[in-house]
């Protein structure tokens, strides 16, 4: 099957070891006001997306996936820089972010406008159709983001739009959660008419409640394990005890691996910076963890490389 990356059109025989969830960069709607950060240099941004993209390519990935919403930060003219200056497979999303923390913009915009979601749609499927602008790059998956239940109306709007938008094009849903709600986020989007074979719900392994990750994955939808290395939110270890449940359970096919790792962040959010994490700390920290205690190379292999396939695939 063909998929469009940041690099135009490729095939997914090609993908090999697939990242579903990192970000070359993403900002906060707001940043550019604060004046106590440093100028930033477009160009330095840049060579550190590149550096960070050869060390996947080095660490034996294929493809990665940055899901970052339009009103984050997403910059696809340095997706596709990127893209053509590495040769790797970096796959890019159109979508909006949840409420809490969406752009005002979107927000004003659909709440003024009573066809807000059909208008929406149609900017979310002229993207994935024609490319973004004049870069003619083309949005492989359609990002949706939630807060706690009961979702807000913005929210339950950009739902709907997202699914009428997956629905005329094929192409799938990734969500971001709060670690919370990712089952009734998937009713949603399931009842507005997508396959739940077509969604990843974001950020499970935020929860330590394995019935939870159960009702996700028993919906038919992939599950993301997708914040590895977010001590502050969920340490390792017990992300770690929630797959290792998950692959007891026989729920190996429907995990999605990642870590949700920013190459650059616009502004400067985290006093003193944020720590450094990297895209390769499942491969070469946590997969030997999960070998001693048995888990075969096989299943690992699987879980990075099949596994994103056959969501792209569908
Ligand atoms: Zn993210």
């Amino acid at each position: 099957m063909i998929l469009n990356s940041a690099n135009g059109p490729v095939s997914t025989d090609s993908l090999g070891k697939t990242l579903m969830h990192e970000h070359l960069i993403a900002s906060f709607p707001g940043w550019q006001g604060d004046t106590s950060c440093p100028p930033q240099d477009k160009r330095a941004i840049i060579e550190r997306c590149v550096d960070g993209v050869a060390e996947l390519k080095a660490g034996g990935f294929g493809a990665m996936l940055d899901p970052c919403p339009n009103d984050l930060g997403r910059d696809v003219d340095i997706l596709g820089e990127v893209a053509a200056r590495t040769g790797f497979n970096i796959f890019f999303a159109v979508g909006l972010y949840m409420d809490k923390l969406a752009g005002p913009y979107w927000k004003l915009k659909l709440n003024m406008d009573p066809d807000g979601v059909q208008r929406l749609a149609d900017m979310f499927i002229k993207e994935i159709i024609d490319g973004v602008g004049s870069t003619g790059l083309k949005p492989a998956v359609i990002k949706v983001a939630t807060g706690e239940a009961p979702f807000t109306k913005f929210e339950e709007r950009v739902m709907q739009a997202s699914v009428m938008a997956a629905v005329e094009t094929g192409v799938p849903i990734i969500t971001h959660t709060e670690g919370v709600d990712g089952d009734k986020q998937l009713a949603t989007l399931t009842g507005h008419g997508i396959a739940p074979g077509r969604v990843i719900i974001g950020h499970s392994c935020a929860n330590p409640d394995h019935a939870y990750h159960c009702r996700i994955v028993d919906a038919g939808a992939y599950i993301g394990f997708d914040r590895f290395g977010i001590e502050r939110i969920r340490p390792d270890e017990g992300r770690i005890a929630s797959m290792l449940e998950m692959l007891a359970a026989g729920h190996g096919e429907r995990l999605i691996v990642s870590h949700d790792c920013l190459m650059h962040m616009d502004g400067a959010l985290f006093a003193g910076g944020a720590p450094p994490r990297s895209p390769m700390h499942f491969s070469r920290v946590l997969a030997p963890k999960l070998r001693e205690v048995g888990v075969a190379a096989e299943t690992i292999d699987a879980i990075l490389t099949d596994n994103p396939r056959r969501y792209f695939e569908g």
